[in-house]
This record gives C-alpha cells, structure tokens and sequence, in this order.
C-alpha cells in the first residue's frame, strides 16, 4: 500500500463523493481527499436533478435508505450545516391500471411495515392536491407526506463545507486517468498533476462510474442517459404547496419550482449517452401526456431557456452499487443510483463511511446493492421508477 498521499481518495466531487467524505470526517478520518475533474464540486447530475425525494418504492432497502436520508435532510441545518431546502409537499402516485394499481396496494403495504405513513386516495380526494385533475380513468393514488424535493446544489455544498472544515482536501479541475494496481489492491491514481497514492479509493464518479470503474480494470454496470427537463414561466393555475405528482402509467411528473412549474417524462428508447443537449423533439410528446393528465398546464408558458438535460447513472436493475468489490477489496463502488442519488445521499455517506472504517456497512443492510448481484445472486429489483 502506499505511504505517501492520500489514504482515501474519492473520484467525484458530486453530492455522493461529498457526503462519504464528510462521513468520513466525522467519523475523525481526516486523511480524505476528493478528486474533481470540474473546476468546482457538484456540478455533474448533482446540479441537474429533479430534487425529488420519496419513501415511496417497492424495494425494501429504498425504502430503508429513504427513511434514514429525509430524515437525514429534515435536520440538515443542525447536522451538517448549510441548508437542505426540504420542502415536504409529498408525492402523488396517479394510477389508472389495474395491474400497476394492485402493485402500488401492495408496495403501501410495504411501506407501513417501515411506518412510513402513505395514504391511499380516492380519485374524488385528489381535486384537493393538485386542482383540475382528470380523474375519469384514475383508479385510485397514493399520496406520502413526508415526501416531496430538496435543494440538490444546497446539500452537496452543506457536506462539501462540513468536510473541508474537518480537514478533507478537495482537488477540483483533477481527473483521474489511470488507476495504479498491484495484484489485487489499489495502490493509487494518475491525474494530470501526477500519481497521488492512496489506501482505499472510492468511486463516485456518477454517470462516469462505469469509465471510472475501467481504469480500475473492473466491469462496474453504470451507464449515463439522458434526462430532460422542461420548465413554464411562473403560473398560477397551481397552488403553491402542491405535492410532487406522477401520472404513473405514462411517466409524466409535475412540480412547482419556485413560481414556474418542472415537468419530465422519460424517453424509453432513448440509448445511453453523455448528451447535454434538451430533446425538444420530445417535448411534444411530454406535453401531450401532461395536458391529457393536467388540463390547466395547457395555459402555461414554456420558459425555454430554462430547461435543462442531465444525466441518470443506470443501473440494470435500477439500484445502485455500493460497498467493496470482491476482486479489489480496497476499491469502493458508491454509485448508479439510477436516478435517487439525491435522495440517497445521506445514508449512501453514511453507510460507505461504515464500510470503510468498520470493514462493513451496518445501520442498512446493503447486501441486495453489492455488486456480486450481478454474478447470478438474485437481488431486489426496483420497479418504482420514473
Ligand atoms: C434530469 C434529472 C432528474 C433527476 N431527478 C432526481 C430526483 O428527483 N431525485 C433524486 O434523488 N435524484 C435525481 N436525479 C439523479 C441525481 O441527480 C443523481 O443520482 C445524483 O446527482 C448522483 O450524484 P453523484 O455524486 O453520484 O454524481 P455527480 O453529481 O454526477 O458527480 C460525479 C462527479 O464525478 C466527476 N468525475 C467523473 N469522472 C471523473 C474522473 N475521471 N475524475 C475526476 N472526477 C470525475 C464528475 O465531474 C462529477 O462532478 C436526477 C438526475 C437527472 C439528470
């Protein structure tokens, strides 16, 4: 192992890379470096997101992670400083199949096992949420209080500001080209301004995870694909509490932020890449399914040029991959969130901390999220996703 350097090198300064280095930190590991390929942190998916967070899901270890993270995000302020912004409108599930409605009775079922208080509403109940709602072919939604969205740039700067004052060193405008081995542990990484050595290095490389992973010499299942979305002028037409809400059978998702309204539907066909660019072919489409599902949107202006892409970091089965990998026990995966990485945060720095000091995550069993699911053990899978 290497002397010299850093023992801990993480690569990527997103809300991931930051909250297992203020983990880290506060757990008095203060030989912690973050490599940044950007010339400052929280500019990958971090700065592009959603900003959702929800207990809301059929995999029990979401659940679980998202319990402990809103919670986490709830006390932001006193915990790690900085501000999370956690608003908590709530998440409404809109569902009109009998076979996705029967899914959702048993995932709230799931849910309550945890105590995590989601409601089942009748269609007639949800004029109250989110005004002028078609409700003709809804069969019913599910509704969380506790859910709702975040300040994504807010939390990634709150764990970067906590870490730095604890003593982590964070590199920006540093990529990582190389990964030095010798047999089967890490011995450090080539970065334009030379080799740094390191004891254990983590990846957090978000949708570049799975390039990461190659220049470790490992085959880590995270590729990037491109998320829009799109946004109106301020309007009215919505109260100013409404909760997070999904057409579930479509994808088509709604929000305020700030005065404007934040919509998106994913593109399935769309293959993986790192584009940047807003697919405004698919606008179209996004709006049709808004409108058929929100009349009122109809009277909204698109605000064009404050719509954006980023990027998802996908996962086959939609779940990240955490912990060490088998075949480099001193190389750490903390990525493919496939979407929740915001949401995640908390217990993702929590439990890579756990992992890397205590030899193993506790407080959250994460056996289902390890990378050896990949080589035949069946894990969970998560349905839940949009
Ligand atoms: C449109 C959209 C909507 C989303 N909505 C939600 C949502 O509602 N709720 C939610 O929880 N999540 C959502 N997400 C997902 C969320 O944004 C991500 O899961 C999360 O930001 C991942 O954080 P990260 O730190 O892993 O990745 P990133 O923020 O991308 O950070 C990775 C960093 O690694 C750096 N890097 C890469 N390669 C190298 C290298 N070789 N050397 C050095 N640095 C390197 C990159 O520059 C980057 O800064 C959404 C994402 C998108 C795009």
């Amino acid at each position: 192992m290497s002397t010299t350097g850093a023992s801990i090198v993480i690569v990527g300064g997103g809300i991931i890379g930051a909250s297992i280095a203020c983990h880290l930190a506060l757990r008095g590991a203060t030989d912690v470096t973050i490599l940044e390929r950007a010339v400052s942190p929280a500019t990958g998916s971090t700065a592009r997101s959603a900003a959702g967070v929800r207990h809301q899901f059929a995999a029990e270890v979401n659940i679980r992670l998202s319990q402990y993270s809103i919670e986490r995000l709830a006390r932001f302020t006193e915990e790690i400083g900085g501000h999370s912004e956690l608003r908590q409108v709530g998440y409404l599930m809109l569902i009109t199949d009998p076979a996705v409605w029967a899914k959702y009775l048993g995932q709230v079922e799931l849910q309550h096992r945890f105590g995590v208080p989601t409601e089942v509403l009748d269609p007639l109940d949800i004029e109250r949420f989110v005004p002028g709602t078609r409700v003709d072919d809804v069969i019913g939604a599910t509704y969380c209080r506790l859910d709702g969205y975040c300040d994504p740039h807010g939390v990634a700067m709150g764990y970067v500001t906590r870490a730095r004052d604890l003593g982590v060193t964070i590199r920006c405008d540093t990529a990582v080209t190389a990964v030095h081995r010798a047999g089967d542990l890490v011995t450090g990484v080539e970065t334009p301004g030379g080799r740094i050595g390191c004891d254990v290095l983590v990846n957090t490389a978000g949708p570049w995870a799975g390039a990461v992973g190659t220049l470790a010499g490992l085959e880590i299942p995270v590729l990037p694909y491109r998320r829009n979305i799109y946004m109106t002028e301020a309007f009215d037409g919505f109260p100013d509490g409404m909760p997070f809400a999904f057409d579930v059978v479509s994808g088509f998702y709604i929000r305020k932020e700030g005065r404007g309204l934040l919509m998106g539907l994913t593109r399935p066909d769309e293959p993986s890449s790192e584009r940047l660019d807003v697919d405004w072919p698919w606008l179209e489409t996004v709006l049709a399914a808004g409108i058929s599902r929100f009349p009122r949107i109809e009277d909204a202006r698109l605000a064009e040029r404050q719509c954006w892409a980023g990027l998802y970091e996908v996962t086959p089965d939609h779940m990240p991959v955490l912990g060490r990998h088998p075949d480099l026990p001193n190389y750490v995966d903390a990525s493919g969130f496939s979407g929740h990485g915001v949401m995640h945060s908390p217990a993702a720095g929590l439990l890579m901390a756990e992992e890397i000091l205590d030899g193993r995550a506790h407080t959250i069993d994460i056996d289902d999220l390890r990378i050896t699911r990949f080589a035949g053990r069946s894990g969970a899978v998560e349905t839940n996703i949009f």
